[in-house]
Formats: structure tokens, sequence, C-alpha cells
């Protein structure tokens, strides 16, 4: 048969370790035998980011702004032992880091359901995607420890020499003291992305913050997400069927909990931080997560949502064979395919994606799996069997 052939590049980013072997058997095994890859090719592996000063990163994350389609295998992020173990140059920035600051995106992290793993949650039969904000807040604080016998203010001045000041608290003891903040410019790209992502998937965006309690702070966030949706996104939800909806944080995690998932549920930084190792946790496996970076304008860089799988490749490395679980990288792959088939009207390159993850669900579902998902295995009259990572791409490859 003809492999499927598409006009415009996805931006295929190579990684380290474990899944930079698991990325080529993918290819080899899954892919190649059905689609004659276009590729825009970025080696990310830790080697090469030192080679090039890391200006290999940046140049990924333009690609993927010019082509509109990304896919990214993990990379270590360099600590002070990695700078030792590869003889870096320098303790170079984490490429994510790198690619989502230059093309100002959300993160949105989804669970792969699949029969035989079953969520901690029995209701929960849709996959729940958590929409992180990934700037600011407590994570660009400012605090002290204070004194007892002190007056604390909040002090802003202008650039036209007028001033703003707030009394926050009067120390009898000693205590602590926090500043935070976000900017508009930033929330607004954020409230974009999640709309745009929303119609993309046709599911509800549910948005929770706490403007009872902060209502400058909090209260500025819910009135960016309402004004942009009421003056750009009414219509388009409208037409597809879905709903945009604000609710307050703690009603919120009592209704998603209620729920049987399905909706994107985005969250300030923090609470993002939360509940996304929640809903992970509960859905199973962070190897079962996938992991997608959507910019205000459209872009889209596909990956896993784990890291490395490090004590696999050293295992590797020594002659072992793993059985490290490949399915989140194989979604980031068949989320790339199917987002380059609707951007370029390839229905055969999203049919593929369709068909790939079905064989992936239905292998699964028959009890083929690896190590990682054995302990969380439930089904009747079903006994899994635990396969390396090639045996396991290779039984997937027979319900293609
Ligand atoms: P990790 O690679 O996610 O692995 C942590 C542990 O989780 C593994 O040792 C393994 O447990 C289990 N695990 C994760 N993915 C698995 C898979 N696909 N199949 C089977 N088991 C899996 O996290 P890490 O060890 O903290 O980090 C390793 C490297 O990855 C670091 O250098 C870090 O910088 C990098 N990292 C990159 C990204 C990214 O590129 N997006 C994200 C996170 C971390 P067992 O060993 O118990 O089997
Ligand atoms: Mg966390």
């Amino acid at each position: 048969m003809a492999r499927i052939t598409y006009p415009t590049p996805i931006v295929e980013m190579q990684g380290d370790e474990m899944t930079r072997i698991l990325w080529d058997w993918i290819k080899e095994i899954l892919i190649e035998p059905h689609v004659e890859l276009n590729c825009a090719y970025f080696d990310l592996g830790l080697p090469e980011r030192d080679k090039t000063d890391d200006g290999v990163s940046l140049a990924a994350a333009k690609a993927i702004e010019r082509y509109g389609v990304g896919v990214k295998c993990a990379t270590i992020t360099p600590n002070a032992q990695r700078v030792e173990e590869y003889k870096l140059k320098k303790m170079w920035k984490s490429p994510n880091g790198t690619i989502r600051a230059y093309l100002d995106g959300t993160v949105f992290r989804e669970p792969i359901v699949c029969e035989g793993i079953a969520p901690y949650i029995p209701t929960w039969t849709k996959p729940i995607t958590i929409a992180r904000h990934a700037f600011g807040d407590v994570y660009k604080n400012c605090e002290m420890r204070i004194a007892g016998g002190s007056d604390a203010f909040l002090h802003v001045t202008n650039d036209d020499g007028s001033d703003a000041c707030e009394s926050i608290a009067r120390f009898e003891g000693g205590g602590v003291l926090q500043g935070q903040y976000n900017t508009d410019a930033s929330i607004e790209s954020f409230a974009r992305s999640c709309f745009t992502y929303a119609l993309d998937r046709k599911r509800d965006l549910w948005f929770a913050a706490k403007d009872t309690i902060s209502k400058i702070y909090d209260g500025t966030f819910r009135n960016i997400f309402e004004k942009l949706y009421e003056s750009e996104y009414k219509e388009k939800f409208e037409k597809a069927g879905i709903r945009y909806e604000y609710s307050l944080i703690d009603d919120s995690v009592a209704r998603v909990i209620r729920s049987d998932g399905g909706m994107i549920w985005a969250l300030k930084n923090y609470d993002g931080d939360v509940m996304s190792d929640m809903v992970a946790t509960a859905f199973g496996s962070l190897a079962m997560m996938t992991s997608v970076l959507v910019s205000p304008s459209g872009a889209y860089e596909y990956e896993a949502a784990h890291g490395t799988v490090t004590r696999h490749y050293y295992r590797y490395r020594n002659g072992e064979i793993t059985s490290t679980n490949p399915v989140a990288t194989v979604f980031a792959w068949t989320g790339a395919l199917r987002k380059r088939g609707e951007k370029d009207s390839v229905s055969a390159l999203c049919d593929f994606a369709d068909k790939t993850e079905n064989a992936v669900r239905r292998a699964i579902a028959d009890g083929f799996i690896t190590g990682d998902l054995k302990a969380l295995y439930r089904k009747e009259n079903v006994t899994p069997t635990v396969l390396d990572s090639r045996a396991f791409l290779k039984k997937v490859s027979e319900y293609q």
C-alpha cells in the first residue's frame, strides 16, 4: 500500500536516554511503514544542545511557530550531576522552558484512558485535561520574614512619578510576608490558548479561581476570561455545542470529582500544579499522560508528560531488555500527525492517527501491557501479559 504523504513538515525534536531509544522504535514499527514522514528535524539530545550552545532549542521553537506543529521527545534538564556526567559547558536551561517562553503557550495535560486501566474515581469515564497557567503568581514571588514590631505596606511607584500605597499588616510579633503578581497580557494569552484548545477538542471549558476572597487578583483572571469569551469565542462555542463556565475553585474540585470527566479544567499556576498531579495519579500512571503546548497563535507542540526514564536507560545500556511504556510518546506522535492532517486537510493522516491510538487501546484492553501498568490492570477474565518495549510496539502494530 502507498504510504501517506503530506505537504508541510512536522517539527521533530529528538531527545535523551530511554525515550530517545523508544522514539526510533515507534517511528520504525508504528509510523514509517504507513506514513512517509516529512519532518524538520532538531536533535535536542543533551550532547547536541551542548555543542550548539543550546541554539538548537531556540531554533526548534522558531520552527514550531513557522510550521505550526511539533512533536518532542523527553529531554534531560541538566542539573549539577548531569553537567558532570555529560561534561557540559554550562548548566543549560530546560528546552521545554525555552520553547514555552518563545511560543508563550499553555500546557494541556491529558490522561490516555484505556479499558483495563481503571481510574481511581469510578465515574471518570472520559479524560480530564488540565490547562495550567504557567506564568507568575507564587512561582514569581518575593517573600520575607518579618520581625515583630513592624508595619508592612504594598508600595507601587509609577513611571509618571505618582505612587500608590496600601497597608498590609502591623506585625506585633514575627511573621512572614509574600508578594506575587501576574500580568494582563499573560492571563489573556492563557485564556486564548484555553478557548482555542476547547474548540479544537470540542470539549467544555471550566475555569476556576477564588475571586470571592481575592477580588482584584483572581477577579482579574475571571474578568479577562469572561470578556474574551463574550467578545470572541461565545458564538464559536455555541456553534460547536460546548460550554464555558467559571466557578469557585472549591466548588469546581467537588464537581470534577462527581463528574464523568471530559472537561478541560483551566487553573491558575499553583492550582494547576497541584491538581495535575492529583488527576494524573487518579487516572493511573505518569506513563499514560500526554502533554500539548498550545500557543495563543495556534501552534501545537506534542509530547509525553514523563521524563527520559533514566533508571530504565541505565539498565538498557547495560544490555538489559526493559519494559518501558511508550504509550504517551506514541500519542505525542499521533497527536502531531492528526493536527498536521487537520491543518493541511489530509484526512488519511487523521485516520491513521485514530487507527494507531485505537490499536494501542485495543492491545491494552486485550491484556498486552508494559511493566508499569501491571499493578493497575483490572479486567475480568483477562490476565495481562507484560511485554518489553519493542515487543509491545510490535503487538500494537498487529492491531493497526
Ligand atoms: P521520569 O523520567 O518521568 O521517570 C521517573 C520514574 O517514573 C521512572 O524511573 C519510572 O519508574 C517511571 N516512569 C516514567 N515514565 C515511564 C515510562 N514511560 N514507562 C515506565 N515507567 C515510567 O522522571 P525522572 O526520573 O525524574 O527524570 C529523568 C529525566 O527526565 C531528568 O533528567 C529530567 O530532567 C527529565 N525530564 C524531562 C521532561 C520533559 O522533557 N518533558 C519531564 C520530566 C523530566 P521506575 O523506575 O520505578 O520503573
Ligand atoms: Mg508539580
